[in-house]
């Protein structure tokens, strides 16, 4: 999470209304299932491989799907995968092991979601 589950908002005493920004409602709904992850790591237990992704998955793509998220969407995909790797976090290879342990039902379209955003990251010009 410190490697990049959040977003850097100077609120400043200022915090915008949440409703300021419209947002597609299948968006939302997305973002919020996401955000039902409580980080209690029963996915990673049940992986034959040990990987954390649907964890990191969920985190990334909560905020991914929200313009608020957007704007960091690039270096936090790339820093969390980092620092799962980093961590020696095995690799996701899809056994679903890990959807069907979650007691908050995080889909396994998170993963691929995170896929996409770390191919779009790294393929997009760096800062
Ligand atoms: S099992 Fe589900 S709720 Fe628990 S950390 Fe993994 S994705 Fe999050």
């Amino acid at each position: 999470m410190q490697s990049g589950g959040y977003v850097s908002v100077n609120t400043s005493g200022n915090t915008l209304d949440a409703n300021a920004i419209p947002i597609p409602k299948e968006n939302a709904d997305m973002a919020f299932d996401a955000a039902t992850c409580i980080g209690c790591g029963a996915c990673v237990a049940a992986c034959k491989n040990a990987s954390a992704m649907l964890f990191t998955s969920a985190k990334v793509s909560q905020l991914a799907l929200l313009p608020q998220g957007e704007v960091e969407a690039r270096e936090r995909v790339q820093n969390m995968v980092a620092q799962m790797d980093k961590e020696g976090f095995g690799n996701c290879t899809v056994t679903g092991a890990c959807e069907a342990e979650c007691p908050k039902g995080i889909s396994l379209e998170n993963i691929a979601r995170m896929n996409r955003e770390y191919l779009k990251a790294t393929l997009s010009p760096g800062k």
